[in-house]
């Protein structure tokens, strides 16, 4: 894996990909710069190093060049952050951006405009990338957001740079702490998959089983194991679809010697509202009317002896509605849990969609050995998935 140590960057210019994909106010203030403040280790090595830096990323989605969109705006809050003033090129490539390019001095930070305000980026196209590589000696993605595209400055550019590209910090953080779960993990290895639905999660539960020794499964997706099972769930949620592939799931497990915990008992709800009438009901007798919205007492218990016990625990999806107070507890217990077990010295990594909002919402992020910045790309490393960002930079 070829990372940001292998070069010395003094004189040079590193051209890389971002993920600067930030929310924005009606005033187009930053509301969250933790995308910004992720990469600021890789910018401070080159600079340190006697190189310049041209950063170059998408925001939103837009159709055009539509003002909304530029980088423009955030230009500011990059500068505060990493400490030097930023300067701004309004175009990504043609002679203003090579110009810009070309007169950076060691030291200096060169942010480009959006990427997207040409269709080629997600197109792809060879010669974008052509374009965009003639800005820099050196490429560094470090755009974990993105690496799951095959994209003009995800991917394609890569082939530009034969023998100087490589990832950034970032990156190699993420790949780092994937494969502390799914490849040099210390045993026994504990995943617990949450969330809404099976159908979303069925790839990565069939790809996990390999390195694991315990699986827990909660949220909305564990009533249709239980219903599999034989159980009565009531009105929670279930997809009937898929019942005999919860079963399927079951077995694998069964057949790799992997310990399954389902939940034993459940927070029910009359209604799914905050407002609801609940009570503690056993997982298996909801009763018609009522469903099942958070994990029980007993199972939160059980579920925590499991993860304190632990080495490394992959945390994805919460284990109920944690929008909703009443509804928060399980996964609060969870997190709990987690940060526990991560103090005793087990490496914890939480990735991949809302266990990702839940840990911020709970303040538990610090407690955690790594919370990954990139959800669709982080569900699609845990399916066993090769990344075209992370590819292009292998190859
Ligand atoms: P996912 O994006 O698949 O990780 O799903 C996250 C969503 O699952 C969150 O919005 C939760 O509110 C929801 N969820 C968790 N537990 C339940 C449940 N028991 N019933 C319905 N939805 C749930």
């Amino acid at each position: 894996m070829k990372t940001l140590n292998d070069f010395n960057f003094d004189n040079k210019k590193a051209l890389i990909r971002v993920d600067f994909n930030v929310p924005l106010n009606e005033k187009y203030q930053v509301t969250d710069a933790s995308r910004i403040k992720a990469v600021k280790p890789t910018i401070i090595k080159i600079l340190e190093d006697g190189g310049s830096c041209i950063l170059m990323s998408h925001l939103g989605r837009p159709k055009n060049k539509e003002e909304g969109f530029s980088l423009k705006h955030i230009v500011n809050t990059v500068s505060e952050i990493i400490g030097v003033q930023v300067q701004f090129v309004e175009d990504c490539i043609g002679e203003k951006a090579e110009k810009a390019a070309k007169e950076l001095k060691p030291g200096q930070i060169l942010l480009l405009e959006n990427l997207r305000f040409y269709k080629e980026e997600t197109q792809g196209d060879l010669s974008f990338a052509q374009q965009l590589a003639v800005l820099g000696d050196f490429y560094v993605n470090d755009a974990f957001g993105t690496a799951h595209r095959a994209h003009a400055s995800t991917a394609v550019i890569a082939e530009y740079f034969d023998g100087k590209k490589c990832f950034g910090k970032l990156l190699e953080q993420e790949i780092e702490s994937i494969n502390k779960v799914m490849k040099e993990n210390k045993k026994p290895v504990t995943a617990i998959i949450g969330g809404a639905k099976v159908s979303s999660k069925i790839t990565i539960l069939e790809n996990i089983l390999d390195p694991i020794d315990h699986l827990i499964i909660g949220g909305g997706m564990a009533f249709t194991f239980i219903k599999a099972l034989g159980g009565k769930v009531g009105n929670s949620l279930v997809e009937d679809d898929k019942l005999e592939l919860a079963l399927h799931i079951l077995e694998q497990a069964k057949q790799k010697s992997v310990q399954v915990h389902l939940p034993v008992d459940a927070l029910i709800a009359d209604s799914f509202s905050e407002n609801a009438t609940t009570k503690q009901a056993p997982i298996a007798e909801i009763p018609d009317g009522w469903m099942g919205l958070d994990t029980g007492k007993e199972t939160n218990t059980l579920f925590a002896g499991v993860i304190r016990e632990s080495k490394t625990i992959l945390w994805n999806g919460p284990v109920g509605v944690f929008e909703m107070k009443p509804f928060s507890h399980g996964t609060i217990s969870m997190g709990i849990a987690i940060a526990e077990a991560t103090k005793n010295g087990c490496f914890s990594l939480v990735g991949g969609g809302d266990s990702v909002a839940a840990v911020k919402q709970f303040g538990l992020e610090k407690k955690v050995s790594y919370v990954s910045t990139g959800g669709g790309a982080m569900l699609e490393m845990l399916e066993g998935k090769t990344l075209p960002g992370i590819a292009a930079i292998e190859n």
